[in-house]
């Protein structure tokens, strides 16, 4: 274990059946529709790889870079670092990130996909933390559930450190305050 992690919250082989599970649903959920997968920068990516190995079906796959910025669920509120490179018109949209906290960045997002005419805008989060919950806004489909805690690892990270993490962990306090 790094020597920065207090504890692990979800192994590598635990990861691996939060995936499997999540897959098998929305392979089953999405077996009509005409999927766009669309994972966020940076954190997102390494899930959005593995869960799209677990979806059994035909899809496209994109990424975007954004952050939010104001108090608003605005689409107008969200600054990009990278757009869409596929048009969400027509498409089911499902929007894969590492994390749900604020909810700020992925009631942003949805507002611009559904304003783009997506034809529908789903989330996939791999960890849910309810308890900061600022926007009012729900994950379809949500890996695990957390607490108040700084989380790492798995494509979360800490200062742009952690990312490569295998397992999910709760960052020692001392690392960050
Ligand atoms: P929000 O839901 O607050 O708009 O933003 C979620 C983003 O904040 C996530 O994509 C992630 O980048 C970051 N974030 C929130 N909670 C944590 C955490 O516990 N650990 C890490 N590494 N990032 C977090
Ligand atoms: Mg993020």
């Amino acid at each position: 274990m790094h020597p920065h992690v207090e504890r692990i919250l979800l192994t590598k082989e635990e990861i691996a059946v939060v995936v499997d599970r999540l897959g098998k649903t929305i392979t089953k959920d999405y077996a009509d529709k005409n999927l766009l997968v669309v994972g966020v920068l940076t954190g997102g990516t390494i899930f959005a790889a593995d869960l799209i190995r677990s979806i059994d079906l035909d899809c496209e796959l994109d990424f975007v870079g954004v952050s939010s910025y104001g108090n608003t669920a605005q689409s107008g509120d969200l600054t990009w670092t990278k757009p869409l490179s596929l048009s969400p018109k027509g498409k089911d949209v499902l929007v894969i990130e590492d994390i749900l906290d604020t909810g700020r960045t992925l009631s942003c997002l949805t507002a611009y996909l559904q304003e783009a005419g997506a034809n529908s805008v789903k989330l996939c989060v791999m960890l849910d933390k309810p308890e900061c919950r600022i926007a009012d806004i729900t994950a379809d489909y949500v890996g695990h559930s957390v607490g108040n805690e700084f989380i790492v690892g798995y494509g979360l990270d800490y200062a742009q450190q952690y990312h490569n993490l295998p397992y999910i962990g709760v960052l020692k306090p001392e690392q960050y305050q």
